[in-house]
């Protein structure tokens, strides 16, 4: 009878044990919930685990996103009727945006090309500033996913009209033709100038990298480039911020808002780079990027209450490094390179491009087979067949590997720091990362 007795006590006191340790559990993370004031959410297009990789490797170095404290992985799959293993930004960015899958193409629609409420429109609902900044034009897929919604990425004029309708506080990145008339070297055919008409809502308007660093009004409309910023090698830097210059800006404006803010920042070009399979140009967008990672980094650590997210939309160009059978990598090749590809496509002639090459990609020993390509698309006026040629010769020599120009299905990582970032230490999907973020912030 005393045994069982003992018994009893010994399982309570177990139980009691267990559960106390079960709430112990619950508790350090339920209270962190209440903490996460700000969310900034770094994508970096098309940067799978090897764009990293290649930017560490180019960097020699660890990079800022490898510091943070919870590491994890995400799938990228979309919802596309008929192609649903690869996905655009558009639907990628969308499901980062909404937290709900849709088809290629689609700017925070639904299936049915019904707008979704967007992370960004949740914050404004909870009186919390909002920026996007980006190295593409701001109306490209992903920032538009952010800030607008239309039934097809391509209406890149409409999605202008959406972005400054939606009263984002701080519009940084490209595009200003779309913001323009065709009197005006834009793009627009219905005669309105959206950068006067924003003016007109109180925006203040720059387009240089001078005058970004002078500005502190609380609403800011900067667009550096008729389209995309160019990239990171061929930056005009009199005119183009770099995105850790612009992420900075917009970091010290929203961040005055005592009920805390929302960013979304695209590395934009990382894509771009991929899909030319042009690697040193890409490993130069990651680093611009992982700057800007630094910089809301260092906020974050400061601040205590910023949820730091990075990740990506998906990966480009299936890279590897190493390829071709061959246990081996060269990255100095690489770093011999000071302009990008698609840049050297419009000043290469049939008699400059054995200077220009060996000036500017560091190759001076092209083999004849090499020679004979670049010659015949020159010849040709052949801009694929060029950039082809050219892009060969680099990863030949590097052994990098690309199974593709378009984009793939691998995941992609994840990254977070501050409270709750430990909710991104697992397997996730694209669109869990939204849901997460909102639940963070508790917008209702
Ligand atoms: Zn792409």
């Amino acid at each position: 009878m005393k045994i069982f007795k003992n018994k009893k006590l010994s399982l309570f006191l177990t139980s009691l044990l267990v559960l106390s340790l079960i709430l112990a559990s619950y508790i350090p993370s339920f209270a962190q919930t209440s903490k996460v004031k700000n969310v900034i959410l770094l994508i970096g297009d098309g940067m799978g685990t090897e764009q990293v990789n290649l930017g560490r490797i180019y960097k020699n170095n660890k990079l800022y996103m490898d510091e943070f404290d919870y590491t994890g992985i995400a799938s990228t799959y979309s919802a596309d009727p008929k192609n649903k293993w690869v996905t655009d930004s558009a639907a990628a960015g969308t499901a980062l945006a909404t937290g709900v899958k849709t088809y290629d193409g689609a700017i925070s629609v639904d299936l049915n090309q019904k707008p979704i409420e967007t992370i960004l429109e949740k914050a404004q609902k909870n009186k919390k500033s909002t920026g996007i900044v980006t190295t593409t034009r701001v109306t490209h897929a992903t920032p538009a996913c952010f800030a607008s919604h239309n039934i097809h990425r391509d209406n890149e004029n409409e999605i202008a009209e959406d972005i400054i309708e939606h009263g984002v506080d701080v519009i940084l990145g490209g595009g200003k033709a779309n913001f323009l008339d065709k009197n005006n070297n834009g793009k627009r055919e219905d005669g309105r100038n959206l950068i006067e008409e924003a003016k007109g809502k109180g925006y203040k308007y720059v387009d240089t990298r001078e005058n970004l660093k002078k500005v502190n009004d609380e609403k800011i409309l900067g667009l550096f480039n008729n389209s995309h910023i160019s990239y990171t090698l061929d930056r005009n830097l009199t005119v183009e911020p770099s995105l850790s210059e612009m992420t900075n800006k917009a970091i010290n404006i929203l961040s005055k808002n005592n009920r805390g803010f929302f960013l979304m920042v695209e590395g934009g070009r990382i894509d771009h780079a991929a899909h030319n399979n042009d690697p040193a140009t890409m490993a130069n967008e990651v680093l611009d990027f992982d700057e800007a990672v630094k910089v809301a980094y260092e906020f974050a650590k400061k601040d205590k209450q910023t949820l730091v997210i990075v990740t990506a939309d998906h990966e480009t160009g299936g890279i590897s490094i190493g390829a071709n059978g061959k246990y081996e990598y060269h990255p100095e090749i690489l770093k011999k390179q000071n302009k990008s590809v698609e840049y050297l496509l419009d000043i290469l002639t049939t008699s400059n491009y054995k200077t220009i090459i060996r000036e500017e990609l560091g190759i001076n020993n092209l083999t004849k087979k090499e020679e004979l390509d670049i010659v015949l698309a020159l010849k040709k006026n052949d801009k694929d067949n060029l950039s082809r040629a050219l892009v060969n010769t680099i990863n030949t020599r590097s052994n990098t590997g690309w199974t593709t120009t378009a984009h793939t299905g691998v995941d992609v990582p994840v990254k977070a720091y501050g409270p709750n970032a430990n909710l991104f230490s697992k397997h996730l999907d694209n669109t869990d990362i939204n849901k997460l973020a909102v639940k963070s912030m508790k917008l209702k």
